[in-house]
């Protein structure tokens, strides 16, 4: 290739990518002190940590430690942790396979914690074909150099084709990339649901064969699912990496139990609705707008190990229920096609009855709309005593209208 066409390498773009993004961030915080007249502030680089400022690497240890629970304690750790890193700066290799790359969309747009920072100036992400400058040959010849040197942290992006000829890059079978790159890499990485299970790829009738990154390779990859992964998952787990230099606890499924032990529904700010069957039945209705519980629209938090309540997306704005979107259970093997389709009713899913008893949600609909009912009918007999004075004690109230 003409060296005309050549780009320049992913590392100086990276370099000057960082240094446009690190002035924007400053220019925006000094933008109001400069219509004050307040002397601007200087962002000072933390040391042994280039591109990062001060307050940045606070953040983003501060950030971390609360992502591990590790809470206060653990910041000073993580720092050492992170500064011993920016001075060896591991290797990361960023392959995408079949997937819409939606999980470095996610990473590249992340700020709490800075996720890009992370993976771009305190280890040296070599190889990412959707961010980096270099194409074509050099981008090959880049990746044939990380191969070389061996004892990278892989990340893969993306469902993987068992079958030939569905998916080549550079005229090689996807598949026998990533088995070459699973082999001599410390720790691999599966991310987002495409990577891990097939995910929306895979769905039926998935003529390439495509699989997860575990079946497909034969490797004991880390597992970080949903749709795209949360960047607050994927830096936690590579910095709980660098603190340990093991792999951590996985469940069954290959997921860190820290972050995937418990279902979204018992996390869930609804719950409480769920608990007391209060449901939204419709779309645009006044239930939904009271924030009801989304188990009748289809909701599959029931049915999905994931923490998104917790870190949540968008610089940990908001997350799909919270957004008033029944979760459609993209943190779990077999989607999609476990849980197509998305609004329907999740089956064999319990809710407490109105006297402690486990109970189908529409037997509780039922039960609090004759609760309510009833209520209604001992409100009216009530008020239609008191026109009528007299001296019988009054009714008992109703408890259980699950409107109140
Ligand atoms: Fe939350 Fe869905 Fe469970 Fe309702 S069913 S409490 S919306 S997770």
């Amino acid at each position: 290739m003409s060296d005309v066409f050549r780009r320049p390498n992913n590392s100086s773009v990276t370099q000057s990518l960082n240094t446009f993004r690190n002035a924007s961030i400053t220019a925006g915080r000094n933008f109001f002190r400069t219509r004050l007249g307040v002397p601007p502030l200087r962002e000072e680089e933390f040391p042994g940590v280039p591109n990062f400022s001060r307050r940045d690497f606070m953040k983003l240890c501060a950030t971390t430690a609360a992502l591990l629970g590790l809470g206060a304690a653990g910041i000073p750790r993580i720092a050492d942790a992170l500064v011993t890193a920016a001075g060896q700066r591991p290797s990361v290799v960023w392959l995408n396979f079949a997937s819409d790359t939606g999980c470095t969309e996610a990473l590249i747009k992340a700020t709490y914690p800075n996720a890009a920072q992370l993976i771009l100036e305190i280890l040296s992400l070599d190889y990412n074909e959707t961010i980096m400058a270099a194409a074509g040959t050099q981008a090959e010849e880049i990746l044939a150099e990380a191969l070389e040197r061996g004892d990278y942290i892989l990340i893969i992006e993306g469902a993987i084709p068992t079958k030939k000829g569905y998916g080549m890059i550079a005229r090689r079978e996807m598949i026998d990339i990533g088995k070459e790159f699973a082999d001599k890499a410390k720790a691999v990485i599966a991310v987002g649901s495409c990577a891990t299970w097939g995910g929306v790829p895979a769905g039926d009738p998935n003529p390439a064969g495509l699989k997860g990154v575990r079946e497909a390779l034969g490797v004991q990859a880390i597992n970080l699912d949903l749709c795209p992964v949360n960047e607050g998952i994927l830096v936690a787990t590579i910095v709980d990496f660098l603190l340990t230099q093991r792999v951590p606890e996985l469940d069954g499924h290959g997921r860190p139990k820290i972050f995937y032990g418990q279902t979204i529904h018992d996390q869930c700010e609804r719950r409480g609705h769920f608990n007391a069957g209060r449901f939204v039945e419709r779309f645009g209705s006044k239930e939904e707008e009271l924030g009801y519980c989304l188990y009748k629209m289809g909701c599959k938090g029931p049915d999905t190990y994931a923490n998104c309540s917790k870190f949540r997306y968008n610089d940990r704005v908001s997350w799909c229920i919270g957004a008033g979107a029944p979760c459609i259970g993209c943190g779990e093997p077999g989607w999609v096609d476990k849980f197509a389709g998305f609004y329907e009713r999740l089956p064999g899913v319990k809710v407490p009855g109105l006297e402690g008893v486990a109970a189908g949600a529409d037997k509780i609909g039922i039960a609090a709309g004759v609760a309510t009912a009833a209520g209604i009918a001992a409100h009216a007999i009530v008020t239609a005593k008191k026109r009528r004075p007299t001296k019988e004690p009054p009714s008992e109230k109703s408890d259980v209208s699950p409107d109140t």
